[in-house]
This record gives C-alpha cells, sequence and structure tokens, in this order.
C-alpha cells in the first residue's frame, strides 16, 4: 500500500480511537495518538510528561511546540509508513506544522476524515467511557461493555474512568474542541481532502466507510494505467 498519512477529525468520543485502532490492526497502518503518548510521558514521569500533565488532566490543549516536537521524533522514526494521526492536529498552527514537517519527508496530509456527532451526543458516549489501566483498551458501558463489569476482557486490568472523561472536563474540552479544533474542518476542506462520516451511524459502519475512503485514495498499482 502506498504510504497514506490520514488525520482522524471530530469531537472528543466521536470514535477517532477506536477507528484509529481498527486501521492499525486492519490494514497495519501506524496508530499516531498524541494524547496516548502524553499519557505515557506523564505514567513514566519524562521532562515533557511533567510540562505536560497539568493540561492533559484539566482538558486543555498542550502547547503547539510540545505537541509539534513529540510529533517530530515521532515522523523521524515512521514518515513514508501509512499513519493515522488520531487527536493531532488540534489547532490551525498544529496543522501547519504537520504539513511542514511531512513535506520534510516528500509527503503530505492525503485525507482528513471529520468523524461528526452532536455534543449532547458526545457527552452521553464520555462519561461511559471506561479503560483499561493496564493494556488501554477502551469501553463503553452503553456500547462496548466489558463482559464482566470493572474488568478487562482481554488482560483482566481494572477498568477506570479517566479524569478528563468526567462530565464538567467534557464540557470543557467540547468548547475547545470548537473554538481551537473545528477550523481545521475549513483548512482540509480549502485543501480539497477534506471528508466527512456522521458519527452516529455507529463503529461498524464508520469504519466500513473509512476502508471504502482509503481504498479510493490508494488504488491498486496492478490496475494503475501506465504513463505515457
Ligand atoms: P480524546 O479523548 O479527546 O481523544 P486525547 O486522548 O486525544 O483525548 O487527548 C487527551 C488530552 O491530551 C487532551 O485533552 C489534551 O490536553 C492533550 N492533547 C492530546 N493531543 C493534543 C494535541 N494535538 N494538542 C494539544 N493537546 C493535546
Ligand atoms: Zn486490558
Amino acid at each position: 500500500m502506498r504510504p497514506i498519512n490520514l488525520v482522524l477529525l471530530g469531537p472528543p468520543g466521536s470514535g477517532k480511537g477506536t477507528q484509529a485502532e481498527l486501521l492499525r490492526d486492519e490494514l497495519r497502518f501506524q496508530h499516531y495518538s498524541t494524547g496516548e503518548v502524553f499519557r505515557d510521558h506523564i505514567k513514566r514521569k519524562t521532562t515533557v510528561g511533567l510540562e505536560v500533565e497539568e493540561y492533559v488532566i484539566s482538558g486543555r490543549l498542550v502547547p503547539d511546540e510540545v505537541v509539534l516536537e513529540v510529533v517530530n521524533a515521532f515522523l523521524a522514526e515512521h514518515a513514508g509508513k501509512p499513519v493515522v494521526f488520531d487527536g493531532f492536529p488540534r489547532t490551525i498552527p498544529q496543522a501547519e506544522g504537520l504539513d511542514q514537517v511531512l513535506g520534510g519527508h516528500d509527503q503530505n496530509v492525503d485525507c482528513a476524515v471529520l468523524i461528526d456527532l452532536s455534543d449532547e451526543e458526545v457527552v452521553k458516549r464520555l462519561t461511559s467511557r471506561r479503560q483499561c489501566r493496564k493494556c488501554r483498551k477502551i469501553y463503553n458501558l452503553y456500547f462496548m461493555p466489558p463482559e464482566v463489569a470493572g474488568k478487562c476482557d482481554e488482560c483482566g486490568g481494572e477498568l477506570y474512568q479517566r479524569d478528563d472523561d468526567k462530565e464538567e472536563t467534557i464540557r470543557d474540552r467540547l468548547g475547545v474542541y470548537h473554538s481551537q479544533t473545528e477550523p481545521l474542518v475549513e483548512f482540509y476542506q480549502d485543501k480539497s481532502v477534506l471528508e466527512r462520516i456522521p458519527g452516529e451511524i455507529g463503529r461498524d459502519r464508520v469504519f466500513t466507510d473509512l476502508k471504502q475512503l482509503i481504498g479510493t485514495l490508494s488504488p491498486d498499482p496492478d490496475q494503475e494505467q501506465p504513463g505515457i
């Protein structure tokens, strides 16, 4: 497959992380989630971790320079592979920064997919989200409950509610999304790489639509017309 750089846009809780995991498992994309990267730094108490901790806990955006620093480090190693960016870029400067870094590797954002969801649905979904402490798998008490309450199906780890999934924090994150991240929809629309999928159709149908989209981006090389 030709190396595709895919950006997933959408409010918190729209299922970006879930779709990115499916793309990783089924289509061998590198899944790059800045949120996961930051949580990992915080857990390991690295310099970056200490720098970003209060932002992540309160649901505010980490400063663009810090975000671009970790993305740079990632792309230095992985540019040229199919990558799905989940939770990044979150601001116009981050999107411009991404274009710049990718450009340095002769790459660009091939497609930005907006998984759209209403604020009401976001709040309902996120207050019922739980994550495994050990393997990080994400559950939802409504849509994807674990077999045994409070326990991870995969590894038996304890399920917990992330601090940034409490209702008040979710309202704050939605405010941040609308003011800082939503402008990216127009940014990518102007570059003619924006696609939209309604989040309400559910995980499986969103994934079907996504795969179809990716198929149109990466035609089977055997079927390509030879150049004249
Ligand atoms: P979500 O549940 O919305 O997908 P993430 O796991 O992506 O949340 O991110 C959790 C937190 O990490 C954010 O609320 C923010 O503080 C920080 N963060 C993650 N990615 C970025 C980014 N690209 N720019 C700024 N802050 C970020
Ligand atoms: Zn687990």
